[in-house]
């Protein structure tokens, strides 16, 4: 069929555009399968999609690139990036990517040990005619050098079984957390910080290398690494101080980063974190959706029920409220907190405070007097970055100092400065069920998802703002996000049970399917986001309804 093709898209030269809708179809070239799945319409619309299969056999996958999972998982993110790589100033385009490795919709390796990789390329044309000598280059000539990239006879090995080996490593250290009583690990030698503020690349040169406090330090084996030692965050409430621009917010942000598996290179391949860490903010002006915020809210001057609170337009305190009861409603139970993005009324307040205004005057309960029962009535673990008030040390099981980069464990002189203190009481915040019919992906007549960036996602008719979620860390995630929310609603899975246990049945067919369960004949690239984030998302959404 190359052959085939190359007369085709001669004969195509010069022709008007629309004439390269008859690409559509599979293209067999021997060793590999061309698939033209979505042709664009014209010059300036989204690329045309194609696929590309490449059986077993050719594609010469080794047994340990495959098996377990998690490895065929990184082999296919290693592939996809060596894809790239060939395609530097291509036409065609693969997602493959940033530091972490996210099962993708780019790349796949299925049980038989074929690749299937799909990219999108814009068909050149000029004006509206087509340029089909330059098609016959990316299709005819780069495509096939782009598959040989990939074949396991024509990579490097060493490099494509160490990416496995790192891979395999992070989740294996993952694994180990809950049994280890800890809620992240931060090994020696780790790189926390990133080049700039708009580059996820490690710092080069002047970064200070992590290294661990002895009596905090813990050691765990792993398949490939071996012993590694390091920081082991324990369960229960661990309160990072320090001097400003000491390090505080790049160890939390490498923690918030660290339920995601990175690539080698990275610094941050062993930093790891419970797969339930949900990053906590205020973020004023988002709307809430009849969420139980009681836990912290209660007696609002508009005598507003907190159990069943609604606004448009939540204030700082009252959005990091719902973010929190939100966040344990989707079952997080590990909270990361940070003071730079945190409403300072819903943290502490002081006793002078306290004095001045007091009763029924002030509507919030701190976050200070709920974080211990929220830890010993229902497991959920807090680790917060707070620099400006010693309050915490009252509640506080561990408590690091970060001095010039360098993490030491200060408890017992914390300790030594707490306080007694009269906790609050947490409860669980009330289940909701959400109406699927609010959750509608359609407008004018079909599905539509598309992401601005990483700002929004557009679903259906609404735009949501997705800018607080800083665990959304990949573009495709924005679309895998939509996607997710699509199936909860279309398969039924909303249907007439909480939202938590809607959340179970959305990772149970993930955990199954993996990426390829979002997909629904959705023809662009996306990513696998965490259940978190499909919840956080949800609850942005403008026009959703919770039932009852
Ligand atoms: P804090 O939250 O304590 O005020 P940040 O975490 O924001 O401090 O870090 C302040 C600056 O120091 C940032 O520019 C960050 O990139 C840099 N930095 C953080 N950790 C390291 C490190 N280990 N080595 C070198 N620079 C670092
Ligand atoms: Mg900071």
């Amino acid at each position: 069929d190359l052959a085939r093709l190359t007369e085709e898209l001669r004969r195509m030269e010069g022709a008007s555009y629309g004439r390269y809708k008859s690409l559509a179809g599979d293209w067999d070239f021997g060793h590999f399968v061309l698939t033209v799945e979505r042709v664009q319409s014209d010059p300036f619309a989204p690329p045309s999609r194609i696929a590309v299969r490449i059986p077993g056999p050719v594609a010469g996958l080794p047994v340990h690139a495959l098996h377990p999972a998690v490895r065929r998982r990184a082999t296919a993110d290693h592939l996809v990036r060596l894809a790239h790589r060939s395609l530097k100033g291509a036409r065609l385009r693969i997602d493959s990517g940033g530091q972490e490795v996210i099962e993708r919709s780019a790349g796949r390796i299925d049980d038989s040990g074929a690749m299937v990789l799909r990219l999108g390329i814009e068909l050149p044309g000029r004006g509206r005619r087509i340029d089909a000598r330059t098609a016959e280059r990316e299709l005819c000539d780069r495509l096939p050098a782009m598959v040989e990239a990939v074949r396991w006879s024509e990579l490097d090995p060493g490099t494509a079984t160490a990416f496995a080996d790192t891979v395999e490593d992070t989740v294996a250290l993952r694994d180990r957390l809950a049994g280890l009583g800890l809620v992240a690990f931060v090994a020696d030698g780790a790189v926390l910080p990133r080049r700039s503020g708009v580059s996820d690349l490690p710092m080069d040169g002047a970064a200070v290398a992590f290294r661990a406090p002895d009596s905090l330090r813990v050691a765990v084996d792993l398949p490939h690494a071996g012993r590694v030692t390091g920081l082991g965050v324990p369960e229960g409430i661990t309160l990072i101080v320090g001097g400003g621009f000491h390090g505080k917010s790049t160890l939390l942000h490498a923690l918030e980063r660290g339920v995601y598996d990175h690539i080698p290179g990275d610094g941050r391949e062993l930093v790891a974190t419970r797969p339930d860490a949900v990053k906590i903010r205020a973020e004023e002006g988002r709307r809430v959706e009849r969420t139980d915020v009681s836990a912290f809210v209660r007696n609002l001057p508009t005598g507003a029920d907190t159990t069943d609170f609604s606004t448009e337009n939540a204030s700082g305190s009252t959005s990091q409220a719902a973010n929190i009861a939100e966040a344990f409603e989707a079952g997080a139970r590990t909270l990361l907190v940070d003071e730079d993005t945190t409403a300072t009324n819903l943290m502490i307040r002081d006793s002078r405070m306290q004095a001045l205004v007091h009763g029924d005057r002030e509507p919030l309960t701190p976050f200070i007097d709920l974080v211990r029962p929220l830890h010993r009535d229902h497991g959920v673990s807090t680790v917060l970055v707070m620099g400006g008030s010693g309050d915490y040390f009252d509640v506080a099981d561990h408590v690091v100092m970060l001095d010039g980069y360098r993490p030491y464990d200060v408890t017992d002189r914390a300790r030594e400065l707490a306080a007694e203190r009269r906790d609050a009481a947490f409860a669980p915040p009330a289940q909701r069920i959400v109406d699927p019919a609010s959750v509608d992906p359609t407008a004018r007549g079909r599905a539509r998802l598309k992401r601005r960036d990483m700002d929004v996602l557009t679903f259906g008719e609404t735009d949501i703002d997705v800018r607080a979620l800083s665990q959304l860390v990949d573009p495709g995630q924005i679309i895998g996000v939509g996607l997710a929310m699509r199936l909860l609603a279309e398969d039924g899975l909303l249907d007439d049970r909480p939202l938590s246990e809607a959340l179970d049945l959305l990772d149970r067919r993930l955990a199954d399917g993996g990426a390829a369960a979002l997909g629904r004949g959705y023809a662009g690239d996306y990513a696998l986001p965490r259940r978190h984030e499909v919840a956080a998302a949800l609850n942005r959404l403008r026009t959703l309804r919770v039932l009852g």
